[in-house]
């Protein structure tokens, strides 16, 4: 398997505070890593620095054996936690897919790109909504819409920021399983941040846990031992209480 994304020694600090603290791993193409740990553990950091959003204090990462600089963008796609969205947009959902290809909006597309949307759309079952307004749609259908918006640029690296956040158990779990099967049969990389660990398990094929150093890297049957969690919830500078039993206030 090519290693695709390569960190080394990667260190990276806002101020005097440390978000990442000297991580090494590197991932292997077609893998889907589940990027798990408490809030402010580094993970929104580490997809930054991923993306290039963020100049890595020190240490390297290399994508494709390149500098972040010297890929090609279109290779990464990134989606952001859909409560962001501005659910007043007047769009309809197959513009907002189309915007994915553009920098300006969408009042010229071709008709290959319109196929091009739609195919992706019904790749994740999808294409029921393809023509409804965002207003109109639920919140798991508009992840759906959001992640066919990266999709359709055929990226072969997809960054995903809790993107379930605020979307109910069903829609998320439909929404994994899509994304897997995608993933799978477009042989692309997936990096995604979760506070979901069931699903995480059941999806992933490889779990990072971070405090803002690096507390595991590898297999999933391996990731969630005892010591494992007490290191990833154990407060670096003053130590708190570690409880065992993972309340959802923890995740
Ligand atoms: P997570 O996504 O795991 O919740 P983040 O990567 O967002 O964690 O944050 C890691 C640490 O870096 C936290 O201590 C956070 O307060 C700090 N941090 C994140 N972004 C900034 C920023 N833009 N400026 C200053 N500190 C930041
Ligand atoms: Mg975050």
């Amino acid at each position: 398997m090519q290693k695709i994304i390569v960190i080394k020694n990667l260190t990276v600090k806002y101020g005097s505070n440390i978000a990442i603290s000297d991580l090494s791993l590197h991932i292997e193409e077609g893998a889907y890593v589940a990027i798990l740990g408490p809030n402010g553990s580094g993970k929104s950091t580490l997809l930054k620095a991923v993306l290039g959003l963020i100049k890595p204090t020190s240490g390297e990462i290399r994508i494709f054996g390149k500098t972040i600089d010297e890929i090609d963008p279109k290779l990464i796609g990134y989606v952001p936690q859909i409560k962001t969205l501005d659910r007043t947009f007047p769009a309809i959902a197959i513009e907002l897919v189309l915007s994915g290809l553009s920098k300006n909006w969408v009042f010229r597309t071709s008709k290959k790109d319109k196929i091009q949307a739609l195919k992706i759309l019904e790749q994740l079952n999808s294409t029921d909504i393809a023509y409804r307004h965002l207003s109109e749609l639920s919140g798991g259908q508009l992840q759906k819409i959001y992640l066919a918006r990266r999709l359709v640029r055929n990226p072969k690296i997809l960054l995903l920021d809790e993107p379930a956040t605020g979307v109910d158990f069903v829609c998320e779990t439909n929404f994994n399983e899509i994304l897997s099967e995608y993933a799978e049969q477009n042989k692309i990389t997936i990096l995604m941040v979760t506070h979901d660990w069931t699903s995480a398990y059941h999806h992933a094929n490889n779990i990072l846990l971070l405090n803002n150093h690096l507390v595991y890297y590898g297999p999933k049957d391996k990731a969630f031992t005892d010591e494992n969690i007490k290191n990833t919830f154990s407060h670096f500078a003053h130590k708190h209480k570690v409880s065992f039993t993972l309340k959802e206030q923890d995740l």
